[in-house]
């Protein structure tokens, strides 16, 4: 079982299968929209059944691309989920608890990456998108 939450503690998840694709865009609409480097994201696939614990009235959304709202605890800001078409298609990894066991596959819009940046790590870079990574639906 996979367990995630926001800063506050207000939101909490669970994942109870695996995460799947997982990705960093470098973007500066990524590092606004997930206030940090990257967005750090990883894919819920069909079969892991993805629920909120607690909290899920305090989740707010924004729109970040065509189709796409991220869901923010309203309370103390933490970004947790992409959602498309209304359903959660992934979380930020950065609101994981321990170790969820993906590690980074791709860093996308390497070119665009902000100066104080270092990507270590040995993922394939990306000047661009990358067909395999859509975290923010940033790659086409
Ligand atoms: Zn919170
Ligand atoms: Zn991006």
């Amino acid at each position: 079982m996979i367990e995630g939450g926001c800063f506050c503690g207000a939101v909490r998840y669970q994942i109870a299968g695996a995460l799947g694709r997982t990705s960093a865009c470098h973007c500066s609409r990524c590092r606004k929209a997930f206030s940090g480097a990257s967005s750090a994201y990883a894919e819920i696939p069909d079969g892991s059944q993805f629920s909120w614990v607690a909290g899920e009235s305090e989740l707010t959304k924004h729109p970040f691309a065509p189709g796409w709202d991220l869901g923010f605890c309203r309370t103390c800001g933490s970004t947790l989920c992409g959602i498309v078409d209304g359903r959660v298609h992934g979380v930020t990894l950065g609101t994981v608890d321990g170790d969820p066991g993906v590690r980074i596959e791709v860093h996308t819009f390497v070119g665009s990456k902000a100066a104080w940046d270092h990507i270590g790590g040995s993922a394939p870079q990306f000047e661009e998108g990358h067909t395999g990574a859509n975290a923010g639906g940033e790659s086409k």
